[in-house]
């Protein structure tokens, strides 16, 4: 089977390497919020989170502080509603909206699908992290009534340990046969979650800022390091996709600055 797998980038934040990582040279780097979409070639159509909001979200002050910590910047018709119309892929043709986790610069474009399925896990919905900034600016976000009529929430005991490449990973098939395959990638935030497509992609979230830093999670910062649900975790699923990487599984970050966009050649 080989369906297509295309990326858009859908708004960016910008950051100085060096406040996330020790060790790293002085380099203000672009990280662009990636969008996927997945067509096995049967009619099916799978996005894989949303990017940034269209419009900014309801101000107040913890909007300004999540601004000042990670300015967002999306142009206009960047969103991902935007972006899939000009490619001829009308919103309401996506089947099911697979969230990485409940972050801003992956939900923001959720509204544009009210017709789509979602797919999450037990541990987004969780709320504990309410307090924490970037969970605290999610209200104004979300559409209202999330996560939706007929969600599909994946709790643990949905993933079952799968060998892919020589590596260990957690899997759930909520579709046989469709070419995409959920992973549990745990750190990052509570329940993140990846997709593995065709045994030949691995769209890993935000379990690294960048394909490239998988190797620099050792290095990284106290501060971003506490923004992380579960450091140790992080840094465990980081050596994982290093290792998957080293076997030919094309590992692709949510923030990595995607140069083809045909991720299925
Ligand atoms: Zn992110």
């Amino acid at each position: 089977m080989s369906g297509r797998l295309r990326h858009y980038a859908c708004g960016s934040t910008a950051h100085d390497t060096r406040t996330l990582f020790r060790g790293g040279t002085r380099d203000v780097r672009e990280f662009p919020s990636g969008v996927f979409l997945y067509e096995p070639g049967d009619g099916r159509r799978f996005l894989f989170d949303t990017g940034y909001a269209p419009d900014p979200w309801p101000t107040g002050w913890r909007t300004s502080v999540y601004r000042r910590v990670l300015p967002p910047s999306l142009a206009p018709g960047d969103d991902i509603g935007a972006q899939l119309a000009r490619d001829g892929v009308d919103p309401d043709s996506i089947g099911h909206v697979i969230l990485s986790h409940l972050h801003p610069d992956h939900v923001g474009g959720l509204k544009s699908f009210p017709r789509a399925r979602l797919v999450i896990t037990s541990g987004q919905l969780e709320t504990d992290e309410k307090a924490r900034v970037r969970d605290a600016v999610l209200p104004g976000l979300l559409p209202a009534g999330f996560p939706g009529e007929d969600p599909i929430v994946l709790t643990p005991a949905d993933f079952a340990p799968v060998t892919v490449a020589g590596r260990r990973l957690r899997v759930a098939e909520p579709w046989a046969g469709a070419g995409i395959r959920l992973v549990d990638l745990p750190g990052h935030a509570r329940g993140h979650l990846g997709a593995l497509v065709e045994d030949r992609v691995l769209l890993a979230g935000d379990a690294a800022w960048g394909t490239d830093l998988l190797d620099a999670a050792p290095r990284m910062r106290a501060l971003p390091r506490r923004l992380q649900h579960h450091p140790a975790a992080y840094a465990a699923t980081a050596r994982t996709l290093s290792a998957l990487s080293a076997q030919g599984i094309r590992i692709v970050c949510s923030h990595d600055r995607v140069v083809d966009r045909e991720l299925l050649p």
